[in-house]
């Protein structure tokens, strides 16, 4: 009795499985085990991840790795997926300082312009000028009140900033009431002697002057033309409770304007797009060229920037020249991104429209063969590569219940979209596009503008939920879930994601239903796309008529969301979708482990 194993190094995850073959070469499947990948595929530092994951994997049936008899790994093909994100629409970046926060208290409603003084140099003040005064919080809220008071005697005095939260100490010992905001970190950047506008909301409402362009134009007495250079500002401010916008002196604004630019697709014909068609005209460009052998950008521009990063940073992981390196596949999505506002004073970011990218980057062949030797020299086992990454995901695909020839498989993975069709012969068609689960984390994080991929990652994994009582929460669908027994506090108020064994708070402040129309947005712009285009690749006479049974395979396949969406799009076509069951208990996982077993005794037998 033999012991085999199959292993498939993938993007982001090594799989393992386990088949036991006796003398007569019956084959039976015994464990399987998934890692992370260990380094860029095909190098040998994926020895690190396999090793590792055949030990889980023998250990599960209380073997040692060194009974193993031969290892099959993948002929890996040498594609390797990476995204990246630009605001490549035209980005102007106006150097004007603004102030908008959400202070949790902050005083009087209602909006001021005036010039800025700092409450030290009250006594410089002039009558007739309307001021807005600066108080550090060096000064306490008693004697700010006192002097504001006895100033208001002589000065007009229309609105003030404060460093400190007081504002509402502050305005409670006022005679003349003002709007006043408070909780400016950075007052001593403030320029004093310059025009600013402050606007504070009343409660529960959100500023609404100085959230509007002509609002802004208005209070700050702007021409057309500066009006337009403070549009990023105004976005930026929208939502917010209070907000200080300063008029910088307009000699001194610096503008910075990055264009878009053109995308060159070089294939069977030369095409070109602009990126500020959008991504349904860049795709609609990409797939009329015909097969590509590589896509580039204008230089000098956003996308040109974006298009040779993502060479560069391949080349350095694979040690090729960036100039071998060619990009053979795109995926664009129109996406918004948190742009950093010039000249803010708290870090203020507004969302533009942008556009993101997966490439698909074609490399030399993958040395598939340095992992075996490497492989045969740590554990002293015969390695053996075998057989192409979709042929052997098609051969796994098919160990799922209710699967028959001709079969299309979708292999969902981490940087690419993967398909194949296996015929009745035997014979594979395959392709991989561009844009998977990789670039949904992406999109989720920069749409979201959350902090950290992770955060990203169990947004798209969980479904959420928002604790609305110690005894209940309302499920994104609407329903209510009530607990048997209280939950602790800490739940109360907040958006949890549902993990398996626990419930993950959500510590960015979004609201739930925006979270979910997001994910899935991101979702259904990224598969639903990529499905389609990679079937109708496949598929013979290049049309999805001719193709009758779909099965999803990968880590994406995974999804709570993703196979509903693409079972939902493909009932148009009469096609049989689902998520694979990989030797009936792997769910959309191991097929291509699976597959590599398969193929080796039956290669024995033929
Ligand atoms: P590869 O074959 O390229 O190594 P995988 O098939 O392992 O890739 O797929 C990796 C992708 O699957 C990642 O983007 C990961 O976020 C995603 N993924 C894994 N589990 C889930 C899940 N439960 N729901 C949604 N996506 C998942
Ligand atoms: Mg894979």
């Amino acid at each position: 009795m033999k012991l085999i194993a199959g292993v498939d190094i993938g993007n982001s995850t090594t799989e393992v499985c386990i088949a036991q073959m006796d003398s007569e070469g019956r084959m039976r499947f015994l464990s399987s085990s998934s890692r992370a990948t260990t380094g860029t595929k095909g190098t040998i530092a994926n020895t690190a991840g396999i090793i590792n994951g055949l030990e889980v994997a023998m250990e599960r049936i209380g073997k040692n790795v060194k009974e193993l008899s031969l290892i099959c790994i993948n002929e890996a093909a040498p594609v390797i997926g990476d995204t990246a994100m630009e605001t490549i629409t035209e980005t102007i970046i106006t150097e004007s300082s603004m102030i908008g926060h959400n202070p949790s208290t902050p005083a009087g409603a209602g909006q001021a312009t005036g010039t800025i003084l700092y409450m030290q140099h009250l006594e410089d003040g002039k009558t007739g000028i309307p001021y807005i005064v600066v108080a550090s919080s060096k000064y306490s809220y008693e004697s700010i009140a006192e002097t504001i008071n006895s100033y208001a005697k002589k000065l007009s005095i229309v609105g003030m900033i404060l460093q400190a939260d007081e504002a509402v100490l502050v305005e409670n010992r006022l005679e003349q009431k003002i709007p006043i905001v408070d909780e400016v970190k950075y007052v001593e950047k403030i320029p004093e002697g310059i025009q600013a506008a402050i606007e504070v909301a009343l409660v529960g409402q959100s500023i609404r002057m100085l959230s509007n362009p002509y609002g802004i134009a208005t209070l700050l007495k702007l021409d057309a033309n500066e009006t337009k250079k403070v549009t990023p500002i105004a976005k930026s401010l929208i939502g917010k409770q209070s907000a200080v916008v300063i008029k910088t002196p307009f000699e001194h604004v610096k503008e910075n304007k990055l264009p878009a630019g053109e995308i060159y697709f070089l294939g069977d014909s030369k095409t070109s797009v602009n990126v500020d068609a959008g991504a349904d005209k860049i795709m609609e460009v990409l797939s009329q060229t015909g097969k590509i052998n590589d896509i580039s950008g204008q230089s000098g521009t956003n996308v040109g920037n974006m298009l040779r990063n993502i060479k560069k940073g391949m080349g350095e992981l694979t040690k090729e020249e960036a100039s071998e390196i060619k990009i053979t596949d795109i995926l664009a999505v129109d996406t918004l991104a948190p742009v950093q506002i010039f000249g803010a004073l708290a870090g203020e970011t507004c969302m533009e429209k942008a556009v993101g990218v997966a490439a698909m980057v074609k490399t030399k062949q993958l040395p598939m063969e340095k992992i075996a030797e490497e492989l045969k020299k740590r554990l002293h086992i015969y390695v053996k590569v075998a057989g192409v990454e979709a042929v052997m995901a098609s051969l796994g695909a098919l160990t799922t219940p209710g699967t028959k020839l001709p079969l299309a498989i979708l292999d969902l993975g981490g940087g690419s979209t993967d398909a194949a069709i296996i015929n009745e012969n035997g014979s594979v068609v395959t392709t991989h596009k561009a844009g998977a689960g990789e670039l949904v984390s992406m999109l989720i994080q920069t749409e979201l503008s959350l902090s950290t991929r992770h955060i990203a990652e169990e947004i798209k994994k969980y479904p959420l939920a928002k604790v609305e009582s110690l005894y209940h929460m309302r499920l994104e669908n609407g329903a209510i879930h009530f607990f048997e027994e209280p939950i602790e506090p800490k739940y109360f108020g907040n958006v949890v994601l549902l993990h398996p064994d626990k419930m993950i708070i959500l510590e960015d402040d979004i609201p739930m239903e925006k979270i979910v129309a997001v994910r899935r947005e991101v979702k259904k712009k990224v598969f639903v796309r990529n499905a389609m285009r990679a079937l109708i690749e496949v598929a013979p006479e290049h049309n999805l008529r001719n193709i009758e049974n779909v099965v999803l395979v990968g880590g994406s396949a995974q999804d709570f969301e993703v196979p509903e969406m693409l079972m939902e799009e493909f009932a148009n076509y009469k096609i049989v979708c689902g998520r694979g069951n990989i030797r009936a208990i792997e769910g959309p996982r191991n097929a291509v482990a699976t597959g590599l077993v398969m193929s080796y005794i039956g290669e024995r037998h033929d």
